[in-house]
């Protein structure tokens, strides 16, 4: 059985995390190499290793997701102001945990287009 991944670890409080947000299916945390003044992961409690791992029947938790990513941004003051919400996948995308995860970013102006 391959090595539970960092994010599954913070799931099963097996590491610490500032946890911002949880609910059955999901839960938040800040990210602890912050690229913004807010960058919070949200992340399914499914392991689902990439968004292009995700099948048809997940897609009520992946709407999920972006339900709570909005509710996080609204509890961290950014929604005013407005935000950037962004799944890396894969090696080309520059994902580097194995585990689904929507990066949300805010509190400062975000350069457009990202590298
Ligand atoms: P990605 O490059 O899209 O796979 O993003 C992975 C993110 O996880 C990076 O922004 C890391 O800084 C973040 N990260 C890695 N380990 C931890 C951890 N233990 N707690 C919080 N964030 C983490």
């Amino acid at each position: 059985m391959p090595a539970p991944t960092i994010f599954k670890r913070i799931i099963d409080r097996e590491i610490p995390a500032q946890i911002v947000y949880e609910d059955d299916q999901s839960l938040a945390f800040r990210d602890v190499r912050p690229q913004a003044p807010v960058h919070v992961l949200v992340i399914p409690k499914k392991e689902i290793p990439a968004l292009a791992a995700a099948g048809d029947e997940d897609s009520s938790l992946l709407g999920h997701l972006l339900t709570v990513v909005r509710r996080v941004a609204v509890q961290e003051g950014l929604a005013e102001n407005g935000y950037r919400v962004i799944i890396n996948c894969g090696r080309d995308g520059g994902q580097t945990v194995d585990h689904l995860h929507l990066h949300l970013l805010g509190g400062r102006d975000l350069h457009w287009p990202p590298g």
